[in-house]
């Protein structure tokens, strides 16, 4: 089995080397990784410059780009054969709710879900993620299962570790996606100089979503798993829309 690893902190964050060991676990690994931390960078693609890869000692490969770029080019002429599988992580920081539309780190997962390659993007919710080192048994446990089972085509899996130490863990839990606002994270002042400008980040969020959400699920200390897939057509809404019979 081979298995891609890549990550959207950057190839020297911690949790992708714990990523990376898991999967040493379970096959043989290829690291190809940002060269910088592109966290929400969500799905983008880079057109308008060149891309530079640079292997290092150990095999890996750091690029100049977004998480997407990593599996595009490590699928298209990086790796000598196709990866059997994509591993997206360990994210510092969580990606539930509508943060998976933010994401680099599912970005990656989705880019490889279709490029055909079973893929998973797994995130720890705590503050610090050298505590991901705390997660690597339970990672390659997780996977191993993950692997064995039929993977579904065209999904993701979006995996996200409570923050809490993993003896603690109170199981597993297959979720929906929750939902997430943000307050006060928009800050608009004036630079040294008297020049206004704005800044995105920081503030409180607030999320919300039922039992089986994946917030309620690390919420009530349990490792959340929510299957994604790329659709995004409103089929609730189809027959809906069509009754407007919108016409030109
Ligand atoms: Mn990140």
């Amino acid at each position: 089995m081979r298995i891609l690893v890549t990550n959207d902190d950057g190839y020297l964050a911690t949790g992708m080397q714990v990523l990376a060991e898991a999967a040493a676990e379970l096959g043989e690994v290829q690291v190809v990784a940002p060269d910088r931390e592109q966290s929400a960078t969500s799905h983008s693609l880079t057109l308008h410059h060149p891309l530079r890869a640079r292997q290092m000692e150990t095999g890996m490969f750091v690029v100049d780009g977004t998480p997407t770029d990593c599996v595009v080019l490590a699928i298209g002429e990086l790796l000598s054969e196709r990866p059997d599988f994509v591993l997206s992580g360990v994210n510092h920081g969580q990606n539930l709710g509508d943060d998976v539309l933010y994401s680099g780190t599912v970005a990656a997962a989705m880019e490889a879900t279709i490029l055909g390659i079973p893929a998973v993007a797994v995130s720890y919710t705590g503050a610090d993620d050298r505590d991901t080192r705390l997660w690597k048994d339970a990672l390659v446990a997780l996977l191993r299962q993950v692997l064995r089972e039929g993977f579904p085509r065209d999904t993701l899996l979006n995996v996200n570790l409570p923050a809490i130490p993993p003896e603690q863990l109170a199981g597993v839990r297959v979720t929906r996606l929750g939902r997430r606002a943000y307050m006060g994270s928009l800050t608009r002042a004036r630079d040294p100089s008297g020049r206004e400008y704005f800044w995105i980040g920081g503030g409180e969020s607030r999320w919300w979503g039922g039992e089986d959400s994946d917030f309620e699920a690390v919420r009530a200390g349990y490792v959340s798993v929510t299957p994604l897939h790329l659709d995004l057509t409103n089929y609730r809404l189809l027959d809906s829309i069509r009754s407007w019979d919108l016409a030109l």
